[in-house]
């Protein structure tokens, strides 16, 4: 049977988040062939919207109001319970980002509705989705369905492929107005930390580096391969509790989950906590001098070698092809 969905839209810094477009995806899969729609939030938004429509959508609403101009969870709350009331979708699909995994059970809860989240991939079976998602820590998987009512989804970045993007397609794109009362958060002002550009989550290619790295400065030709191949650089909690790097770099279980198409770990040992964050990578690079390294066990290529050695030759060689 044919579902209405609702997708909730991220914008960061004027532009949408990838995984607004792969949360399209994944609510066209769930929809059955039924009505997808976007809802976008902000302070000014509304050029945005379609570009959703090329990438799936069938119809945008945007919610304009200064008080959506930062992510509030009351704010956001407010919006969205408005726009389901009135328009009773069958299932929402978020992404599995900051926002999505603090809103989405928020409003589960407050709808009595099933929540599955961070889920890596779907498949139809009858009238139903079955969702697959990762459990202990990536070691198993675990498939799921909800059979009756409101159905909440969050989607993992990078695992659920966005449709192509197809300019010819239009759709209406409306503006709703919210009654936003009285927050509780209110957001003076938000403080960027230093990034090298490429958001972590969303990265295609990561270059992460570990505790062998022996210094802040041994992350710079790291950080000099990342910027050839376009890479964000990430880290292990070794290299994080060693200050050699800050913690918004941190990736594993206790840090960010991520599925690049590559990812080159440096002097990474392969802690199980680690491998929680990153095994799921499509390729995976490994670049360590011990040939004992539990790394190399989810690695597809190792390289044994000093990592000092090996960094700034793969960074020559990436430049000849890439640059
Ligand atoms: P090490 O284990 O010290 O490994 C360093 C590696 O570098 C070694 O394999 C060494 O051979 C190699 N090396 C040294 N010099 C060189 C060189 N010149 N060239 C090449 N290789 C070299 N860890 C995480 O990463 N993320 C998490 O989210 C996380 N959460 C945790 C949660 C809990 C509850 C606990 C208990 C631990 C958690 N940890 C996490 C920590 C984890 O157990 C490991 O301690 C940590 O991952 C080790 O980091 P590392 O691999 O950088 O350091």
């Amino acid at each position: 049977m044919a579902k209405k969905v609702l997708v909730l839209a991220e914008s960061r810094d004027g532009a949408l988040r990838n995984v607004s477009f792969e949360a399209i995806a994944a609510a066209k899969e769930i929809s059955g062939g039924g009505e997808v729609f976007a809802v976008l939030c902000g302070d000014s938004v509304q050029s945005l919207a379609t570009e959703l429509i090329h990438y799936g959508a069938d119809r945008v609403l945007t919610a304009e109001n200064e008080k959506l101009a930062n992510y509030t969870p009351d704010g956001y709350f407010q919006t969205l319970k408005q726009i389901i009331d009135d328009e009773s979708p069958e299932a929402i699909v978020f992404g599995h980002t900051s926002l999505g995994k603090d809103l989405s059970p928020r409003l589960a809860a407050r709808l009595e509705s099933g929540l599955i989240s961070d889920v890596t991939g779907l498949e139809q079976a009858g009238e139903n989705t079955v969702f697959t998602r990762p459990v202990y820590s990536g070691k198993a998987f675990e498939k799921k369905l909800i059979s009756d009512g409101l159905v909440f989804v969050t989607i993992r970045p990078n695992n659920i492929a966005p449709l192509e993007k197809d300019e010819s397609r239009s759709g209406d794109v409306t503006s709703v107005s919210v009654d936003i009362k009285d927050l509780r958060t209110i957001v003076k002002e938000v403080v960027r930390k230093a990034s090298t550009g490429v958001d972590l989550a969303e990265a295609k290619i990561i270059v992460a580096g570990g505790r062998g790295v022996k210094s802040e400065d041994g992350f710079k030709p790291l950080q000099e391969l990342a910027d050839v191949l376009g890479a964000a650089v990430g880290a292990s909690r070794g290299a994080c509790d060693a200050d050699y790097c800050d913690y918004s770099l941190q990736i594993g279980q206790t840090g960010k989950v991520v599925t690049p198409d590559l990812y080159i770990a440096c002097g990474i040992s392969g802690a199980i906590q680690h491998l929680a964050g990153m095994s799921n990578s499509k390729v995976i690079v490994a670049i360590n001098k011990d040939p004992e390294a539990s790394i190399f066990s989810v690695a597809d290529y190792g390289i044994v070698g000093d990592l000092f050695e090996v960094v700034p030759l793969l960074t020559e060689e990436f430049k000849k092809v890439l640059v």
